[in-house]
C-alpha cells in the first residue's frame, strides 16, 4: 500500500492532548494490522529540545539513534510499540538550520531563499523522508502549537502543498476544545468554528474534527459543528476527558476515528482492530490488587512532564504486578540532615531520579544513604547511579568530599568524572553521549535476574561516568560493577549485593517500558517495593 499521511493539527487552546489522540490512532491502525508512525513538526526554533530545561518544556526523550527529542515520542513509543527515530521529529530550528547550511553550500544557485518555496520544500522533505523509506502505510503527523499562531505558519503551508500532490492519501484531523460553561451550564461551539476559520483561512479544510470536551456532545451540537466548519456530521467526534491517557485508543475507537479516517481515504478494512491486550491492560490498571507507595526524588518536581516516562514505566510496571503505584514526588532541595527520615520512611522504595547541575545534590545523596542503610529498594537513573556511587565514597569509602567534576571539579576524589571523549567538546546542542548502546550483564545480579538476558541495549544521555580509576576500592567495599559496555569501558549498572534491592544504572531505562513491552527493571523494582512493604 502507498503511504497515507494523517495530519493532526490543534486549535483553541494548547494541551488539548494531540499526541494522545496521534498515538492512539496510530494504535488503532496498528490493530487492525497496518504499518504507521508518528512523526511530530514543532514550530520552536531549537534545533531539538535538548536545550530545553524542562520546566519549559518537560522531559526530553531519547530514541535509540540518540534524537533528544519532545516528549510527545515517549507517547507514541509506549503506544505503538515502535521505536521513533531522528527523523520523527523536526523543529523549525532544524528546517531552517537545513536550508541555510544548504544555502552556505551553494546548493540553491543564487536563488533567493524565501519561507515559500524553500522552507515549505525542507519541511515536506522531512515529512516524505518517513513516507518514502517504505515501511510505512500511515504517517501520523502531528503540528505542534496552536493553529494560527505566526510560528506554526510555515508548516500548515507545507501541508496545503503536500496535500495537493497526493490527492486521496492525505486526511486532516482537527483537534478543538469544545468548553463547557459552569454558569448556563453549556457546551460552547464558537471557539470551534473561530479554530476552524482560521485553518481555512491558511487554506486547510480538515476531514475530521474532533473536540475535546468535559461533557458528552449530543447529536444537534454535532450537526451544528459540522454545518458550521464544513464537515459531514459522521466526521465530528468527541475525545471527553478520560481517568488515564491508556482508557483514550478505545474512546476513540468507538467514536470510530479509525473508521472515519479509512473512510475518507476510500480504504476498505474488513479487520476490526485487535484490542484485547490493551483492554486486559485497562483492567488491572482499574483494579490492582496490591499498592506500593515509592518516592520519586528529583528537582523539577512542580512539574509532573519533567519525569514523564519515569511515571509512566511505573504504571507499566506496576500493572505486570497488578499494583498501584503511589508515586510520591520529593524535591530533593527540599531534603536535608533534619528532616530525611520525616520525609522518606513510609515510603516502599526510592528512585532517585536523572538530572544536572548542583541544585538538589545533597538532598540526593541523603535519601540514598536512607535506602541503603535500611535496606528500601532503591534504583538510581542516570545522575541518580552517580549520585549513589558519590554516597557509597562519602559514607563507606570514608572519602570525605568524593563528588562528581559535574559540581566539584575540584574534588579530591573525582568518582564520576567526565567521559574521554566529552572532554573536547564545547557545543551544547546533541554533544552528549546519546542513544542506545549494549551493556553485558554480569550473572548472577539483580539486573541479570531483570533480564534474564546476559547482553541488553539501553538509551543514555550523559557526559560523565563512573571513573574506573577507583572501582576496585569499590568493589572491595561491596558496590560493585554489575553492566559494562565492553567496547568503551563503561560502568552502567552498580549494585549492592548485600543490600535486598539496590540498583543504579547509568542508562535510562524509562524511555523503553511500552505498554506492550514494560520494562523489567521496573517491573522487578516494583516487586522488589511490594515485598518490602509486606515485610514491614
Ligand atoms: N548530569 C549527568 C551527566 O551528564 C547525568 C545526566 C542525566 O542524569 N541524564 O552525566
Amino acid at each position: 500500500m502507498e503511504t497515507h499521511y494523517i495530519f493532526v493539527t490543534g486549535g483553541v487552546a494548547s494541551s488539548l492532548g494531540k499526541g494522545i489522540i496521534s498515538a492512539s490512532l496510530a494504535n488503532l491502525l496498528i490493530a487492525r494490522g497496518y504499518r504507521v508512525t508518528i512523526q511530530k513538526l514543532d514550530p520552536y526554533i531549537n534545533v531539538d529540545p535538548g536545550t530545553l530545561n524542562p520546566y519549559e518544556h518537560g522531559e526530553c526523550y531519547v530514541t535509540e539513534d540518540g534524537a533528544e527529542t519532545d516528549l510527545d515520542l515517549g507517547h507514541y513509543e509506549r503506544f505503538t510499540n515502535i521505536p521513533t527515530s531522528q527523523k520523527n521529529n523536526v523543529t523549525t530550528g532544524r528546517i531552517y538550520l537545513d536550508v541555510i547550511t544548504k544555502e552556505r553550500q551553494g546548493y540553491f544557485l543564487g536563488q533567493t531563499v524565501q519561507v515559500i518555496p524553500h522552507i515549505t520544500d525542507e519541511i515536506q522533505n522531512s515529512i516524505k523522508a518517513l513516507g518514502n523509506t517504505g515501511n510505512f502505510d500511515f504517517v501520523i503527523i502531528e503540528i505542534g502549537g496552536t493553529v494560527g499562531d505566526i510560528e506554526s505558519l510555515p508548516f500548515i503551508e507545507a501541508v496545503r502543498q503536500l496535500r495537493w500532490g497526493n490527492a486521496g492519501r492525505t486526511v486532516i484531523i482537527h483537534l478543538t476544545l469544545v468548553p463547557f460553561l459552569a454558569a448556563t451550564k453549556e457546551l460552547k461551539t464558537k471557539p470551534t468554528q473561530h479554530s476552524v476559520k482560521t485553518l481555512l483561512e491558511q487554506g486547510l479544510q480538515p476531514d475530521i474534527i474532533v473536540c475535546r470536551t468535559e461533557h458528552d456532545i449530543n447529536e444537534s451540537l454535532r450537526k451544528k459543528i459540522a454545518l458550521f466548519c464544513n464537515v459531514e456530521p459522521q466526521s465530528v467526534l468527541q475525545s471527553i476527558d478520560a481517568k488515564s491517557i491508556y482508557d483514550v485508543p478505545i474512546l476513540m475507537y468507538k467514536e470510530g476515528l479509525d473508521r472515519e479516517v479509512l473512510r475518507k481515504m476510500n480504504i476498505v478494512c474488513d479487520k476490526e482492530p485487535n484490542l484485547d491486550y490493551w483492554k486486559e491492560f485497562l483492567r488491572k490498571l482499574e483494579y490492582p490488587k496490591h499498592s506500593v507507595t515509592i518516592g520519586l526524588i528529583g528537582k523539577y518536581v512542580e512539574l509532573n512532564d519533567a519525569y514523564k516516562s519515569i511515571i509512566e514505566s511505573f504504571t507499566h510496571a506496576g500493572v505486570a504486578n497488578e499494583c498501584k503505584v503511589k508515586i510520591e514526588l520529593i524535591h530533593s532541595e527540599h531534603i536535608n540532615e533534619e528532616n530525611y527520615q520525616q520525609q522518606l520512611e513510609h515510603l516502599d522504595a526510592i528512585l532517585v531520579a536523572p538530572g544536572f547541575g548542583t541544585r538538589g545534590i545533597e538532598g540526593k545523596i541523603i535519601a540514598i544513604k536512607y535506602a541503603r542503610v535500611n535496606n528500601i529498594p532503591f534504583l538510581g537513573i542516570c545522575l541518580g547511579m552517580q549520585c549513589a556511587v558519590i554516597e557509597f565514597a562519602r559514607n563507606v569509602l570514608k572519602w570525605k568530599d568524593a563528588h562528581s567534576t559535574e559540581i566539584n571539579p575540584d574534588t579530591p576524589y573525582p568518582v564520576i568524572d567526565m567521559m574521554e571523549k566529552q572532554k573536547k567538546i564545547s557545543g551544547m546542542g546533541g554533544t552528549m553521549r546519546l542513544g542506545a548502546y549494549p551493556c553485558a550483564l554480569k550473572k548472577g545480579s539483580k539486573a541479570f535476574t531483570a533480564y534474564q538476558n546476559e547482553n541488553i541495549r539501553e538509551r543514555h544521555r550523559h557526559r560523565y561516568e563512573f571513573n574506573n580509576n577507583y572501582l576496585a576500592d569499590f568493589e572491595k567495599a561491596g558496590l560493585v560493577a554489575t553492566g559494562i559496555n565492553k567496547s568503551q569501558n563503561l560502568v552502567e549498572i552498580i549494585e549492592l549485593p548485600s543490600h535486598f534491592w539496590f540498583v543504579g544504572v547509568q542508562f535510562h531505562p524509562e524511555y523503553k517500558s511500552t505498554v506492550m513491552k514494560n520494562h523489567p527493571l521496573f517491573v522487578v523494582f516494583v516487586k522488589a517495593a511490594m515485598q518490602y512493604k509486606s515485610g514491614k
